[in-house]
């Protein structure tokens, strides 16, 4: 049986993931989730419009997502994701459909042989865009490197990309990757980006899909897996302050006033509530969390549109020119055998769209999907819908780099996870559990070495 126990804020992935770690070290946790409903910003809710199970936003991996892969393999539900074997999808622009799709040839050859039949780039475009990848692959980032004081898009401007290879290839993939628009992101992480998926293994950029609701995948097989190995969940709490006594931490203070006691707590929400958490005054300890403050968010709208009849014959398509940006089969995805189709929409980088009415969205979208999928025209619409995330991810601007803190703090006993702390990676499922896995292994080291006196 576990002898020591830890508290962890939020049940998000990140949360979720830390205490998944924990048990599998001999620790039992404590996950303290304010919400009804586990997950965080990756779950799923029946739309009472359509009795339909729908996710709060159409949620993808890569193949290079090799830690959220484990955790859904710990979790005992790699059943409900599927991965393909390689970088394939159709890109539409003004009509015309081309492909981004690798060869079956070895390693990081496959995903360069994607190029070779895409034809929204002209040939001075797909040289351009080598010389591109050639460059990333010789730039070496550090943790002070300048490429966190630029935009992405100064980068490659500066790297002989022009607005063709920018529009058409570069940024087709930043923006919904990124959650912004190419302008708004730092060279560092949008260079890391194509280092880990395009320049790697052949898989790891390839595309891979949840087969269910988000809840479930994430949440319910975590807590099926949490409860039976011995920690525990509890929903509806609001956890308000650490309980620091003499200098140490003792648990957490809940807004019931209730405290919850552990051995050591951990932060797994965003860095704004995280920074409401610290009692003021630790010994001049907020100097480390202050960074965290400044850590800005941007939304992702999805518009959900359900025919009588099918109007997509792909999975998904992206387009270009366009504000449709991506568009999913949900039906096909989540393998189900209706007659009609559920069609989503996700809108990535979408302060233009997130404070527009439901009605003016439908409008706007329904006619976008009519011009670019005739199928559309003829088809009726059974039930439509919108989902907002205001504060959808964190966003990777220039300087942003910095504040992500890590995940061992100076207050001993204290610990952060979440997509936003330093995990390399942009905000995102993989981060989330990268984070989880970091504050975890940093809680085991500590307890082994006997550095942080609280354990
Ligand atoms: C619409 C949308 C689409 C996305 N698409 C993708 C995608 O395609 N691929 C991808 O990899 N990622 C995607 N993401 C990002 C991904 O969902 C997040 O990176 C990830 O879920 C973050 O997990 P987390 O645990 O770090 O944080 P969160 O999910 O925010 O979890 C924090 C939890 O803490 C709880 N909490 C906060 N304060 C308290 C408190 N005081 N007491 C108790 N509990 C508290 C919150 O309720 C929440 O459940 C998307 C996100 C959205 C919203």
């Amino acid at each position: 049986m576990p002898t020591r126990t830890v508290v962890i804020i939020g049940g998000g992935i990140a949360g979720l993931a830390t205490a998944v770690r924990l048990i599998q070290s001999g620790i039992k946790p404590i996950v303290l989730e304010k919400r009804p409903l586990l997950g965080g910003r990756a779950y799923s809710f029946v739309d009472k419009d359509s009795g339909e199970e729908i996710d709060n936003g159409q949620h993808v991996f890569i193949g290079a997502c090799d830690q959220f892969q484990q955790y859904i393999a710990d979790i005992g539900a790699s059943d409900q994701i599927r991965l393909e074997d390689r970088i394939g999808f159709p890109v539409l622009k003004n009509g015309k459909t081309s492909w981004l799709k690798a060869r079956k040839l070895p390693g990081m050859l496959a995903n360069l042989s994607a190029l070779l039949g895409y034809k929204h780039v002209g040939t001075a475009g797909k040289l351009r865009i080598l010389w591109g990848l050639l460059s990333i692959k010789l730039t070496r980032l550090g943790k002070n490197s300048p490429h966190d004081q630029i935009t992405f898009d100064d980068w490659l401007r500066d790297h002989s990309q022009n607005d063709e290879t920018i529009r058409n290839f570069w940024n087709l993939i930043i923006l919904p990757s990124l959650n912004d628009d190419i302008t708004g992101v730092s060279a560092f992480t949008g260079i890391e980006l194509f280092k880990v998926a395009l320049l790697g293994a052949a898989n790891n950029p390839a595309m891979g899909i949840p087969l269910s609701g988000l809840s479930t995948l994430v949440g319910e097989n975590a807590k099926k897996y949490i409860e039976s190995h011995g920690g525990e969940i509890r929903t509806g709490i609001d956890v308000e302050s650490l309980h620091i006594d003499k200098g140490e931490i003792s648990g957490v203070r809940t807004s019931n006033d209730e405290l919850i006691e552990g051995e050591a707590v951990v932060s797994a929400v965003p860095a704004n509530a995280m920074t409401k958490l610290i009692p003021g005054g630790n010994d001049g300890q907020p100097d480390f969390f202050t960074a965290a403050e400044s850590v800005r968010t941007a939304p992702i709208v999805a518009v959900h549109i359900w025919y009588d009849r099918p109007v997509l014959t792909e999975k998904f398509v992206a387009t270009l020119d366009s504000p449709l940006q991506w568009v999913f089969n949900d039906t096909d995805l989540k393998s189900r055998t209706d007659s009609g189709q559920h069609v989503v929409i996700s809108l990535s980088g979408a302060w233009e769209w997130q404070d527009q009415p439901k009605q003016e969205l439908r409008e706007i979208f329904i006619a976008e999907m009519e011009k670019t999928f005739p199928a559309a025209r003829e088809a009726e619409i059974t039930k439509f819908t919108i989902v907002k995330m205001l504060e959808a991810t964190f966003r990777v601007e220039p300087g942003s780099h910095q504040r992500r803190l890590s995940q061992r703090t100076p207050l001993p006993g204290f610990y952060l996870a979440g997509d936003w702390t330093d995990t390399g990676w942009p905000s995102t499922m993989e981060s989330a559990v990268r984070s989880g896995n970091l504050a975890a292994r940093y809680i085991v080291e500590d307890i082994r070495t006997g550095d942080q006196s609280s354990l």
